[in-house]
């Protein structure tokens, strides 16, 4: 009798349209390099089989998985407990199965801080934050709690920028504030951190947030969600000026090695991942 194990310990993602999403391809790299017995399954679930979904992962005994759109809100009420930044922010990309009871976190903005931090300390700093969807949320909840001195949030629907500002002042001892983005916007002498969480880029490497180029100084930390392609406009232009640059792929290998941690308490190895999204998105540095 052989006493190899043929059972893998399962993770996924749960989350429609999902073909796309090249977070199988990254975490199972990290997986094998680890020489973890682990599968990541992306699995197509449209809204109406969220439920049976969450509790067949629970049935098989899944150790976790994330949730993308359009589950990150509704996941919610299948879940036991939210960490405190998911409580906050008020969604979930991320869940933990432990002794058949299901945790929520989200790792958005961790990923993203987790990248900045190799670059800078947010703490004490002052923010320029363009968009308020969904990243841009989480992002700012992330640096409220990793005591960011001040968010100004831009954004064209000036209420969603105000929602977020509220969030932050209301939930962290971070500052901040709502602006209407109207041209272009311009860099305060102040700010040291200047963040595109808009979608502006995602699969064309020509487009650009409105921003005044000479407002971006030698030493700005910009930073850009965007993981594809992940040299965006807006990085060319500032590292021309001067600025240290940081791209989305950071931000989404972060997320990954997060919620490896969470779930089995492995840390993966991030180089491995990282090279993994270049060769998928075709950046070579
Ligand atoms: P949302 O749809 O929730 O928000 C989009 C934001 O972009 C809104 O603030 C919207 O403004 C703004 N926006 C879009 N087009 C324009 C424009 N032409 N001019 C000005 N503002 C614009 O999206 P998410 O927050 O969920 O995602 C944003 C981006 O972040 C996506 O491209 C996604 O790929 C990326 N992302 C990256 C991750 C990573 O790990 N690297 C993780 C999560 C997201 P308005 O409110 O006025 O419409």
């Amino acid at each position: 009798m052989s006493s190899q194990s043929f059972l893998s310990i399962l993770t996924g993602s749960f989350s429609t349209p999902c073909a796309d999403n090249p977070t199988v391809a990254m975490i199972e790299a990290g997986y094998r390099e680890a020489g973890i017995e682990a599968r990541y399954i992306n699995c197509d679930v449209k809204p109406d089989g969220l439920a049976a979904a969450v509790a067949g992962a629970v049935a098989m005994e899944w150790a976790g998985f994330n949730c993308s759109l359009p589950h990150k809100v509704a996941v919610i009420d299948h879940l036991d407990e939210l960490a405190e930044s998911a409580k906050i922010i008020g969604a979930v990309n991320c869940v933990s199965i432990r002794d058949g009871k299901l945790i929520g976190d989200n790792t958005d903005g961790k990923g993203f801080l987790a990248s900045l931090k190799e670059v800078t300390d947010p703490s004490g700093q002052r923010v320029l934050l363009l968009g308020a969807g969904g990243a841009a949320r989480a992002i700012a909840v992330e640096l409220g709690l990793a005591g960011a001195a001040h968010i100004t949030v831009v954004n064209r629907d000036p209420k969603k920028a105000e929602t977020i500002a509220a969030l932050v002042r209301g939930s962290t001892e971070c500052e901040a504030e709502a602006r209407l983005w109207e041209g272009d916007a311009g860099v305060p002498e102040d700010v040291g951190i200047v963040i595109n969480a808009t979608s502006i880029g995602l699969g064309d490497a020509e487009a650009m947030p409105p921003v005044a180029l000479k407002t971006l100084r030698k030493g700005l930390v910009v930073a850009d969600v965007i993981p594809n392609p992940p040299k965006t406009k807006l990085l060319r232009q500032a590292k021309e000026r001067g600025c240290t640059t940081l791209d989305g792929l950071g931000m989404l290998v972060n997320q990954g090695v997060i919620g490896v941690e969470l779930w089995l308490g492995r840390t993966l190895d991030a180089g491995v991942m990282q090279k993994t999204l270049q060769e998928i998105f075709g950046a070579s540095e």
